[in-house]
Formats: structure tokens, sequence, C-alpha cells
């Protein structure tokens, strides 16, 4: 391995064997064709690792965000179809001819702009159709995509693999947006039989859509956070059987006794109010873990939770242990299992007042990742 931090106590570790039952749960309920999703570094899993268990898992289609996600990936050996779910820039679309990346085209501007590059370039592009029902990102207004899908259905130098769009409140089962999209999304659709030309795979599901809504899985979903077993919100419910992939590890680097009254940290936000005992965890926001968690955090030494006391800083926190024990080199979990404890992605970033995606994405590369299992 060639990360310089391969080797430190703190550590991101990976449950390849989860994020397998994930999919495998994800697949056999809904029963279509799947999009694995790995965008931001895989949620933070890793984004060559996660795909490559993906790709020896079967999945139908992997789908990224940027065209150099997808040119990684490529560089990587990956060779099932990648989809590049972001806006295209005209000058790009050559790499993405270069490396078979499938190409989301969601403007009647950028359909000419492929079309160019393709021609010149004497290859085919493979596309995917974006409508927009109601996120308003990127995507033609479903009410006036008629002209948008005759002109792609036209084209030559266009393979019209998909047609999606994207959910703006699935994860949470009681909004009725979700329904009011699907229907938006069926009247766009219907261009493609109103002109007689053949239908693309129809995709719009993200996790949110795979979990609450079953009229929305179409003929492939597009899961994220579900496959790295975290739910999208704390109204999601959990309909699949999912488990956590990934688990957030250091160790106790330092302990000391602390008078009353003294002050820990940073801006001495936090006092003593009696005699304590508080030790160091070599872990910062400097990797992404949240400075919002200052004597706010909790984590877990000897399969007890304690609190994060003063200001979390770039490289070390400090924890207030109360008459509990701990000696150095003992494990630190800050989200995972230890004894019969769990801290959860979602309860952590639930006490900062952010979602899960959030949390897991920020945690940065200065954390080596570990993976076991996944070699069945
Ligand atoms: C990120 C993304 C997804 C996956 O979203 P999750 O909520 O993680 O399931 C699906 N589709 C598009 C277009 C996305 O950008």
């Amino acid at each position: 391995m060639s990360n310089p931090f391969h080797e430190r106590p703190t550590r991101i570790e990976i449950d390849l064997d989860a994020f397998a039952h994930n999919h495998a749960a994800i697949r056999s309920r809904v029963g279509v064709p799947v999009m694995g999703i790995v965008k931001a570094n895989g949620y933070g899993h890793g984004l060559v690792q996660m795909a490559q268990a993906l790709e020896r898992q079967g999945v139908e289609q992997i789908g990224v965000a940027f065209v150099e996600e997808g040119i990684a990936l490529r560089k990587a050996g990956i060779r099932r179809p990648i989809l590049v779910l972001g806006g295209i820039f005209g000058p790009q679309v050559s790499q993405y001819l270069d490396h078979d990346l499938e190409i989301t085209v969601s403007s009647l501007d950028k359909l000419r702009q492929v079309e160019a590059a393709a021609e010149a370039r004497g290859k085919r592009a493979v596309v995917h159709l974006k409508i927009d029902t109601g996120m308003e990102r990127i995507g033609v207004h479903s009410y006036s995509s008629a002209a948008f899908i005759q002109a792609a259905a036209a084209s030559t130098w266009c393979f019209i693999k998909g047609v999606y769009s994207h959910l703006a409140c699935a994860d949470d089962p009681a909004s009725p947006m979700t329904l009011q999209q699907l229907e938006r999304f069926h009247d766009a659709c219907a261009q493609f039989e109103r002109i007689g030309a053949p239908m693309p795979i129809r995709h719009l599901a993200n996790s949110g859509g795979v979990l609450h809504f079953p009229e929305t899985w179409l003929d492939m979903v597009r899961p994220g956070i579900i496959l790295y077993g975290v739910l999208p919100d704390p109204a999601s419910r959990p309909t699949i059987e999912l488990k956590p992939v990934l688990s957030l590890k250091s160790q106790v680097v330092y302990f000391k006794v602390i008078p009353e009254g003294a002050t820990v940290s940073y801006g001495a936000t936090w006092r003593a109010d009696h005699q304590t005992r508080i030790v160091t965890v070599p872990i910062g926001y400097g990797d992404g873990w949240p400075r919002a968690l200052s004597s706010t955090g909790r984590v877990l030494i000897r399969g007890e939770q304690y609190p994060i006391v003063g200001r979390v800083c770039m490289d070390q926190f400090m924890v207030d242990i109360g008459a509990g024990s701990a000696w150095n080199e003992d494990e630190v979990v800050l989200i995972g299992r230890q004894g019969n404890e769990l801290l959860t992605a979602e309860q952590v970033a639930a006490r900062i007042g952010t979602i899960p995606y959030e949390l897991l994405v920020g945690l940065n590369e200065r954390i080596p990742r570990h993976y076991a299992g996944g070699r069945t």
C-alpha cells in the first residue's frame, strides 16, 4: 500500500460482506436491475473498492457523479457500464467517449454538443436523457420534454439507452411529492410511444424510492446510501434489512486526571465541575470528523458511551470518561459497534443536525480504509 497513513491506528473498516448483503437484499426486494451509486469516494467507503465489489456481485450498472470518477474507475479496470449522473461540459464529451462512459443529456443544447463530439470522433455516444419532474436541478422540464425526446430519438450519433429523473422527497414515505413526480415522469416517457421510438430503460428510484415507493422501481433502481447500510433520513423506514458497512475507530493516545474547574481544549468552552478523567483521541476535523461534535458527540470506550468535551481540534479531541477506566491504546469507536453498544452514522449525523451522507463522504483520505470479507 502506498498510502503513508496505512498503519495509522485511526482507521476505517469496511465490511464487504455487509455490503454484499445489502446489495443482495435490495436486488431481491426490487426484482429489477440495479445501478449501484459509488460517487464521492463510494460515500466515503472507497470509489474503486466499492465498484469492484459491485462488479463481483454482478451489478448491472454503476453510477458516479463526475466524468473524473468514471475515468478513475476505467483506469482501475472496471468493465461494467458506467453512467455519469452529473451535467456535462461540452469540451469534456470526448473524454466520455474515450473511456466508454455513458452520458447524462440534460438539455437540447447538450444533446447537440454530444452529437457534434460523437460525430467528430466517429463513435456513437451512449446517453441517458434527464427529465426534471420537480427537483429543479438538471434536466428538461417534463412539461416541455416532447421536443427534446423527439430530437434525441432522431439522433444518429446518440444511442438513447436510458431516460431518468430524480426524486426530491422519497426519503419521507409520507410525502405526496414522489407520486406527483412519478406521474410527470410517465407523461414524459409517453412521448417515446407517441413517436414510435423504442422505450429506453426508465429509472427513477434513489434509496428513498427503493425503500418506500415500489411504483418508482420501473426498469432499474439507483440506490446509493442504502447499499452502505445507512438510511437516508430519520423519517425513512427500514423496509429492507440493512447492515452498516463502515466503522470508524481510533485508540486512546493519552490519559490524564484534571481538577475541578479545569477547562478543556481551544476557547476553554468546557469546564470540569469536579475532578475527572480525560482521554485524548488522535483524530479531528482534519480527517473530516466534524468540529460540530465539540461537547456534543459521543464515543465508545471499553463498551461504554462517553461524551466528547471541549472543541474538536484538527487532529485530536478529548473525552470525559468520568470515573471510568481507559488505557493508552484502548480502542475508541466513533462509528460502529463495540461490545453491546452501537453508534450509527445516522445517530452521529443527527447529533449535529446533518445527514449521514455528509458525515460519511467527509471522512477523508487521511484515514486509511481497511477492507475485510467480500471474497464469496
Ligand atoms: C446520488 C444519486 C442517487 C443515489 O441517491 P441515494 O439517496 O444515496 O440513494 C441516485 N440518483 C442520482 C441522480 C443521484 O445523484
